[in-house]
């Protein structure tokens, strides 16, 4: 199975691909993990990217490209892979066909999680992590049990992505609607988009993508 989970920004596509990781063994390929990766360790591919991604703007399309060519290259040809955040423009999913096929691979579905944009910026900017063990936590929808202290490995320090403020999550969703959303069509006219309310609870989202892909 080789899936798409696509949708705007804060729509849950890394909550849910991280579920699938665990209930299928699949592997899950964001080019934002990536990236955020690169920036950190200071890579060419990161320096270049840094400016563009806290702007909310979209890095070029042959470095992601190459970046998602290079995962899949070390994965078993029998895992799974779920492409989140990729591809985000025509070129990207005209690329995303040529990587697969040259890999024996093909797309068995495309999932949107279909959502309200404002009820999103409130999710995205009250997100963040412990900085040790990656656990995602809100400001309004889900503190730590004890304020400043990790559920999970009890470390105390937390930390917020610098694109997830208000003026950057417009640029992104703006991102969305005008160069990712387009390229449903070319998903739908092979009949195999799944539409999900990525506004229901997670646990509900989860069950019904499942669902979809047990229906395979
Ligand atoms: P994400 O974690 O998917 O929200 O991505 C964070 C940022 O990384 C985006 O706002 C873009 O700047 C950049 N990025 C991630 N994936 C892509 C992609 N497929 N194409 C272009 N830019 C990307």
């Amino acid at each position: 199975m080789n899936i798409i989970l696509l949708g705007p920004p804060g729509a849950g596509k890394g909550t849910q691909a991280q579920r699938l990781v665990d209930s299928f063994g699949m592997k899950q390929l964001s080019t934002g993990d990536m990236l955020r990766a690169a920036v950190k360790a200071g890579t060419p591919v990161g320096l270049q990217a840094k400016a563009v991604m806290e702007a909310g703007g979209l890095v070029s399309d042959d470095i992601v490209s190459a970046l998602i060519g290079e995962e899949l290259d070390q994965m078993p040809g029998d895992q799974g892979a779920i492409f989140d955040g990729y591809p985000r423009t025509a070129p990207q999913a005209a690329s995303l066909e040529t990587i697969l096929a040259a890999r024996g691979r093909a797309l068995s579905h495309v999932i949107e999680l279909a959502v309200d944009e404002d009820a999103l910026v409130e999710r995205i900017t009250g997100r963040f992590t412990c900085a040790s063990c990656g656990k995602g936590y809100h400001d309004r929808f889900e503190q730590p049990a004890v304020a400043g202290t990790c559920d999970r490995c009890g470390g105390h320090e937390f930390k917020r992505r610098p694109d997830d403020n208000e003026a950057t999550v417009r640029t992104r969703m703006a991102e969305y609607r005008t160069k990712t959303a387009p390229i449903l069509p070319i998903y739908e006219a092979r009949g195999i988009v799944a539409r999900v309310d990525g506004m229901a609870a997670m646990d509900t989202v989860t069950a019904a993508i499942a669902e979809i892909l047990a229906q395979a």
